[in-house]
């Protein structure tokens, strides 16, 4: 836990979040600035700041199966969805507490910007 990282303040409670799904290593969200129909944000409970800090296989895995089940659950897997992990200030991450984005509801498109 970091005391002043956001997504650790969500993990703790201290800021609200429209929750998704909870488990005993990670949580998910909604995005507070939406960038398609389902935008949802799967983070692990633990402190991680980025990809490339990252060394728990274990914890990597369980945010894209959450991920999945969650695109499942809104009803976008048949149609097809995203799961986008930015890493480092070039990639365009702002919030340094490794999460793994989950688009769907909308067409994507390819190369992304
Ligand atoms: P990044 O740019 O680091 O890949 O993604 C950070 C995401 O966190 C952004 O999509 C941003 O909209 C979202 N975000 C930033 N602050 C908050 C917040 O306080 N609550 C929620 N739910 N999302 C946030
Ligand atoms: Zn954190």
């Amino acid at each position: 836990m970091a005391d002043d990282c956001l997504f650790c303040r969500i993990v703790r409670k201290e800021i609200p979040a429209k929750l998704v799904a909870e488990d005993e290593h990670s949580l998910a969200f909604r995005d507070i600035n939406p960038q398609a129909p389902v935008h949802v944000l799967v983070i692990p409970k633990e402190h991680v700041p980025s990809l490339d800090q990252a060394r728990d296989a274990a914890l990597l895995g369980r945010l894209s199966l959450m991920a999945a089940d969650i695109a499942r659950k809104e009803g976008i897997s048949g149609d097809g969805y995203r799961t986008v992990m930015n890493t480092n200030t070039a990639a365009g991450q702002t919030v340094f507490h490794v999460h793994l984005h989950l688009l769907g509801g909308r067409s994507m498109h390819w190369p992304p910007g």
